[in-house]
């Protein structure tokens, strides 16, 4: 079949498509966390012993010991078994954004020969996937590539059904054999650690005595594409790079806003469905869906859990809706930018701190005492996004981000907050020493019972803002659909850190000297905000103004590309940042810096590829068969008499040459080699082959406005978007 015959029987097969099958699922009780080996089931399968120290781990993330971790993997596994499982896998996540799996059976041979079961606590608590082919910067050489895998107890263990089979996962960090982290789960467990003992300190100084562990907590909002199969399939754009190179505009886009929380397509709510059951048997709390602003765009959100647990859940969500997707005849597209002009997906990260004893400490509290903590929290991230507003950028950059960034449609490349009228009053009036002083109960109220009504509706959030305050967390909106959580986590969490340490060094003196804890407070945030409150915005993020403003006037940093942004990781403060917190050591945020610069040069150098392919094999031939029928046609008439009034022939030629010649500058470009430097190379990716893949693109899409329907190759955007 021609591809362009293959286009419209795609198109052909999808109209008489039904949703398909699936089998009822149970009650949500009956359901939940089935397939989890949590500490309720634990409870059920340990004795009181060896329970009470698991639970202590999976709390505190304190070390197991040996007898207790043998006890555990013989629940696990005949827990396991019991289930159908014949394989265990630690699961890891290495520094791309995806999971890596070594799956191993649970079976050995005894010495009769015949096949016995076996897991100790030790194969539970270490795993030896090798791994040389992870990337991992400089960090290991190949022939010393001997990477570890290693059980987080504060993340369960669950189980992953496939049509015939079962499999026991367990969470896992990934680390070198000379212990450096490999992956994004370390630094994710050192950071929450960072932080907690930075909070701790503040709490102690504010007079708490009683004070258990502090973790962040983390619920992602989830934006995907859904297109049907058959065309997926014949787009090789979408199916190797996850996004369209080619594509003219649909006559209708998302201009009405009448996709956006509308009645969901039959199709997709069964797929929805499907899904969330799996979620709630791995005791995923999927809490929201709805439709989003694009057409064929959807969005899903879990309800928040502790940021560990959270990030894992989130990559296994990722995982799984990618193939449940594609049970129901769609392609999950998770890319930030699939379809040019139109909204891109991202990845909204709401993160908070707490603990049992003080709660979330992001939330304003219902008295004075609890006000005076909420506004120290509060500052330490005004503080933290305004010190490291660069790292913020690079944690969230990368090839496919960077074509959301900055559009209007989603937060810019700018690194604000936005506190919200009523906070940012509170704050600017600390700094401008207006507070109004007023005695409730013997305690200075210092005018803050205003927050203790606190607006929390969701309309009157700034949407423009990367990083928004939205009642009781922070909204880091700026996150890629397709990222891990793990890495702006790690960064928020270690801002915290270092801003909650360079609060208890003024909150200290500044007590001693006031007596007072609320003027200590006011005069340490007094001075936060003076040095710091230029990174508070309330405005329009996305007007041109702002973008102005915010460099000239405040100093803040626009940083259009994940070329100008990765070298923040290489800054004096950042390194410094991570070491003094204990949360990367130089070696390995280099490693870090090396692998994403790899990944952002790799990415663009595939998708350049694809477009000359692209353009040379499918869309080039196009043309000429058009060309072709519109010159004998032409040629037909001439001998007629008739000449035709149109001068689509001249078009469609011109375009086709310019298209080519770019194609040519872009093959060429490809071959240079010889950069200096790891920065240099990724700058010619933004600056260059950016550019002229644009080009290639603006020609061909020029040829589809002209280029008969039934010849065009590559199924088009109003098919791909509204045809469900
Ligand atoms: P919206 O789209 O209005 O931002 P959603 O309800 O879609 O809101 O998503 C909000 C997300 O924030 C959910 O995942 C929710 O569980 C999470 N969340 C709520 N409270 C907290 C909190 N204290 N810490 C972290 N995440 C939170
Ligand atoms: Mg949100």
């Amino acid at each position: 079949m021609s591809a362009n015959a293959s286009r419209l029987h795609a198109i052909q097969q999808i109209s008489q498509r039904q949703p398909i099958a699936v089998e009822k699922t149970d009650f949500l009780g009956n359901i939940w966390a089935q397939d989890v080996f949590n500490l309720k089931t634990m409870e059920w399968a340990l004795s009181k012993t060896a329970f009470k120290a698991i639970k202590k781990t999976a709390q505190t993330g304190e070390p197991l010991d040996a007898a207790t971790a043998d006890v555990v993997a013989a629940a696990m596994k005949e827990w396991a078994i019991g289930k159908g499982a014949k394989f265990f896998s630690h699961i890891f996540y290495p520094m791309t954004n995806i999971t890596a799996e070594k799956h191993d059976g649970f079976i050995i041979t005894n010495s009769d020969g015949g096949a016995i079961t076996d897991f100790s606590g030790s194969l539970l608590i270490k795993g030896e996937p090798d791994g040389s082919s992870f990337p991992n910067g400089s960090l290991r050489m190949t022939n010393a590539a001997r990477g570890y895998t290693a059980w987080d107890p504060t993340s369960p263990a669950y189980i992953m059904h496939t049509d015939n089979g079962a499999t026991l996962m367990i969470p896992s960090v990934f680390m070198s054999w000379t212990g450096e982290a490999l992956d994004k789960k370390i630094p994710l467990l050192r950071s929450n650690a960072a932080m907690d003992k930075a909070a701790q300190k503040v709490l102690r100084l504010m007079g708490e005595t009683d004070v258990s562990t502090l973790n962040s907590s983390c619920g992602a909002e989830q934006e995907y594409f859904l297109v049907d199969t058959n065309f997926a399939n014949s787009r090789p754009d979408l199916l190797l790079a996850g996004r369209t190179l080619f594509g003219a505009p649909p006559a209708k886009g998302q201009e009405f806003d009448d996709h956006y929380f509308g009645a969901i397509p039959a199709r997709v709510q069964v797929f929805m469905q499907d899904y969330e059951d799996q979620l709630y048997k791995l005791g995923i709390p999927a809490k929201t869906h709805h439709n989003e602003v694009a057409p064929g765009q959807f969005e899903i959100a879990p309800y928040f859990e502790a940021a560990n647990v959270a990030a894992d859940h989130q990559q296994l969500m990722m995982t799984l809706m990618k193939s449940t997707a594609k049970k129901h005849g769609f392609m999950c597209l998770l890319h930030e930018k699939p379809f040019a002009g139109i909204n891109g997906s991202g990845k909204h990260v709401n993160w908070s701190v707490g603990n049992s004893t003080q709660g979330n400490l992001l939330d304003p509290g219902s008295t004075p005492h609890e006000n005076l903590l909420f506004l120290l929290f509060c500052g330490a991230v005004i503080r933290g996004v305004h010190l490291y507003g660069p790292l913020l950028r690079a944690v969230i950059a990368s090839a496919s981000n960077d074509h959301r960034l900055g559009a209007n449609e989603a937060p810019p490349a700018i690194l604000s907050v936005y506190l919200g009228d009523q906070l940012e009053k509170v704050f600017t009036d600390i700094k401008e020493g207006n507070i109004t002083q007023t005695i409730v109960g013997g305690e200075m109220d210092l005018g803050l019972s205003q927050i203790l009504n606190f607006e929390r509706d969701p309309g009157d959030r700034n949407r423009t803002s990367p990083f928004a305050f939205t009642g009781n967390r922070f909204e880091f909106r700026a996150v890629g659909s397709s990222q891990s959580v793990s890495g702006p986590l790690v960064a928020m969490n270690t801002m915290l850190a270092d801003s909650l340490d360079w609060i208890s060094s003024k909150l200290e003196p500044a007590l001693e000297a006031h007596g007072n804890q609320a003027e200590a407070v006011v005069a340490v945030l007094k001075e936060l905000m003076t040095e710091h409150g230029n990174v508070v915005f309330g405005g329009d993020g996305y007007s041109a103004d702002w973008h102005e403003k915010a460099v000239t006037e405040r100093g803040l940093k626009n940083i259009p590309t994940t070329a100008d942004a990765l070298p923040a990781l290489r800054e004096d403060s950042v390194v410094q940042l991570f070491e003094r917190t204990g949360v990367l050591n130089p070696v390995e945020l280099e490693s870090r810096f090396e692998v994403y610069a790899e990944q952002y040069v790799l990415s663009i150098e595939v998708e350049a590829k694809l477009v000359i392919d692209i353009a040379k094999t499918s869309i080039y031939p196009a043309a000429l068969d058009y060309l072709s029928i519109l010159t004998s046609t032409g040629a037909g008439l001439a001998e007629m008499g008739v000449k035709l009034e149109n001068s689509t022939a001249k078009t469609v030629a011109n375009n086709t040459n310019s298209m080519m010649k770019a194609v040519e500058s872009l093959s060429s470009a490809l071959t240079k080699h010889d950069f200096g430097s790891t920065e240099e190379h990724m700058q010619f990716c933004a600056n260059d082959i950016r550019p002229l893949m644009d080009e290639v693109r603006s020609y061909a899409d020029a040829l589809e406005a002209d280029v008969a329907d039934e010849l065009w190759p590559l199924p088009k955007y109003q098919e791909m978007l509204f045809i469900k």
